[in-house]
């Protein structure tokens, strides 16, 4: 598994701290001891948990304890979920480029100190912003176009390689 670009999804899509979570996931550990390794809480580390559970990226296996009558919790990553939740985010994240460089590339766009709008909605607000009431002006997207050709040219590439 490609840690670098698990984490990097991760923490976008969820936060750093579930990050950590999946490393030290290397091999199943019980919720206490996570939060022993990551000086942790263990009702966050649970949270943490949970978050991850919703998502099927972890699952976890239940024991009781026959003397005390509590449960154990012993989880695990899920390498296959989490390799198909990195694909989704990215084919999702292309998807969104691909919208994004269709409006830059059809019709110009408008600009303000704030925001960035389409002509039609320039004209809605007749070509003034209504956040922070300065004209809107034609802008030049030239190299906003090559940024998001050569985002979608990255993300491309980071799909072929999982
Ligand atoms: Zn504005």
């Amino acid at each position: 598994m490609d840690y670098d670009l698990l984490s990097d999804v991760l923490s976008e899509s969820m936060s750093p701290e579930h990050v950590q979570i999946i490393v030290k996931l290397s091999e199943p550990k019980r919720d206490e001891e996570l939060a022993s390794e990551l000086s942790v809480k263990e009702t966050v580390i649970r949270t943490l948990l949970n978050d991850l559970h919703v998502k099927s990226l972890v699952e976890y296996e239940r024991t009781k304890n026959k003397k005390t009558g509590w449960y154990t919790y012993l989880w695990r990553k899920r390498d296959a979920k989490l390799n198909e939740y990195i694909i989704d985010y990215l084919q999702n994240k292309l998807k969104d480029l691909q919208n994004t460089l269709d409006s830059e590339k059809n019709g110009s766009m408008f600009k303000c100190s704030c925001s960035k709008v389409s002509i039609e909605n320039a004209t809605e607000t007749n070509f003034v912003c209504p956040e922070c009431n300065e004209p809107y002006k034609e802008s030049d997207n030239s190299t906003d176009v090559n940024e998001i050709e050569a985002e979608i040219v990255r993300i491309n590439k980071i799909i072929e390689t999982i």
